[in-house]
């Protein structure tokens, strides 16, 4: 099959979190297991696009309303990433240093998905399978069906992974003079409570629906921040397929990233020399549990809730333990969790950025990730600490539910709790203390977690299998 993946993110060209991850990874996989799979994506200013080779595949222009553009779509010369990697370049709109965050994001993912729709439409053959990803390629599906110019493209199966339902790409209706001419009839189709809504569209117009695990797929007909009704509605279309990890990037026996090397059979000296290289960087102490958290630093990861678990951490169980924060986002948490550092420096510290290389170091050298997630749709940061002998303290919600096993349970390894508070945070730190001087047990959780296979091998016939149904 000739699949095709259009994102805003793919690793290691462009990645502000999972979706990168995921698709920086799934098309390679496929294509090992005979497909043929590519990625479309934005050309924005990354350090990839630089340090590579490309290229001109097509030059076209097109119009978004009243506006008219000309697109260029490059191609990576060698295959370096095991598929067919395309880039679109739009000046004024995707020539940007970053992935989001801009006033502009409406505009620039909408002439981005228009540009594909216009550079597939010069194909002489039409894919097997369009594969869209997220809210900002979610209006494909009704560009595929119901704008006049993209006929041919009607008959060919469209497929939807939403790997965060958060955010939906909400736009007034003044942009819906931006889709190129489509069928009016079909406004329905386009909104949600009176809005454009690309990804309540996505859903409604996409031949499958997949969500990143099914505990968050049962989850969104209950939280799904205003598409409720519409998963309830559209739940015959809708499976969850829970993301694989790459494990030829995240393998701590060949990982370029980490000095000290290892596998489970060494784990235990492996982790104790990459810790610590890491306690000496940040002025940790390397005798005492490590607890980590890298990522965004946001609501849904409870990220606000870090600063009062550790200060009561450290009350309560003064001078046992160490941690380490590695993330960014909202500015107010960001700075009590800096501000902290001040306070305890020896057992605290807090890098506000994002480093891949540092999170690598991070999962390698660490003893504990927490993860108290609000939402967590698959959660990728638990199946790499896991690979890396780290045991996840996560809370029990989507992804984190579907990979992690209390250790109170039969044949558990990881620590699991309810709320997403401070007081049950801080419970199940102290629990992971109490594990970590049963050097025995931890010792046999850390290889029982790395020989768990979370590997897109694993998962990827799941992909493959949905695609043939749909031909
Ligand atoms: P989400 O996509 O919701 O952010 P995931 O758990 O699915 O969460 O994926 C997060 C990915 O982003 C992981 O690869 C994690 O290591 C990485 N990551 C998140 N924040 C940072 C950061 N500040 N520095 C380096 N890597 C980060």
């Amino acid at each position: 099959m000739e699949i095709i993946h259009i994102s805003a993110e793919c690793y290691p060209v462009a990645k502000a979190g999972g979706l990168g991850d995921v698709v920086g990874a799934l098309p390679k996989y496929q294509c090992r297991a005979g497909h043929f799979a590519k990625v479309v994506m934005p050309m924005y200013r990354t350090k990839f696009l630089y340090e590579n080779e490309w290229d001109i595949d097509f030059k076209g222009q097109t119009y978004m309303g009243g506006r008219y553009f000309e697109y260029t779509i490059i191609k990576e010369k060698h295959n370096k990433l095991g598929f067919e990697l395309y880039l679109v370049d739009i000046n004024g709109l995707l020539d940007r240093e970053k992935v989001y965050g801009y006033d502009d994001d409406n505009e620039r993912f909408l002439s981005f998905q228009i540009a594909v729709m216009n550079w597939m439409n010069h194909w002489e053959h039409t894919p097997d399978i369009v594969h869209c990803h997220d809210h900002h390629t979610a209006l494909i599906p009704f560009m595929m069906q119901f704008c006049y110019e993209y006929k041919k493209l009607s008959n060919t199966p469209s497929v939807l992974t939403i790997h965060n339902a958060q955010y939906q790409g909400v736009m007034g209706w003044d942009r819906g003079r931006y889709i190129p001419a489509w069928d009016g009839w079909k406004y329905g189709m386009l909104d949600w409570n009176k809005d454009l809504n690309p990804l309540a569209s996505g859903i409604k117009c996409a031949a499958k629906v997949t969500t990143v695990s099914q505990s968050y797929l049962n989850e969104l007909r209950y939280h799904s921040n205003g598409l409720e009704k519409l998963f309830e509605y559209e739940k015959g279309k809708c499976m969850g397929i829970l993301n694989g990890i790459d494990n030829e990037v995240w393998d701590p026996s060949t990982d370029t990233y980490i000095e000290h090397h290892y596998t489970a059979e060494d784990v235990t000296k492996g982790k104790k020399e990459n810790k610590k290289a890491l306690c000496a960087k940040f002025g940790l102490d390397e005798t005492k549990p490590l607890f980590v958290f890298i990522g965004r630093l946001v609501g849904e990861k409870a990220a606000d809730i870090l600063p009062d678990a550790i200060m009561s951490a450290l009350y309560n169980m003064p001078r046992q333990l160490n941690f380490l924060i590695l993330g960014s986002g909202d500015p107010a948490v960001e700075r009590r969790l800096e501000g902290m550092m001040i306070n305890y420096a020896s057992v605290y510290h807090a890098v506000i950025g994002y480093d891949e290389t540092l999170s690598h170091n991070i999962y390698a050298g660490a003893d504990f990730l927490m993860m108290p997630s609000r939402v967590e749709p698959c959660g990728l940061n638990q199946m790499y600490a896991m690979r890396y002998g780290t045991m996840p303290l996560v809370r029990s919600t989507g992804g984190l539910q579907d990979t992690v096993v209390d250790m109170g349970d039969p044949g558990g390894f990881g620590i699991r709790f309810n709320h997403a508070t401070a007081g049950d945070l801080l419970h199940a730190i102290s629990r992971a203390v109490g594990l970590f001087d049963d050097k025995k047990k931890l010792e046999s959780m850390r290889k029982q977690m790395m020989g768990i296979d979370h590997s897109w091998e694993a998962t990827v016939d799941q992909y493959l299998n949905m695609y043939k149904a749909l031909q």
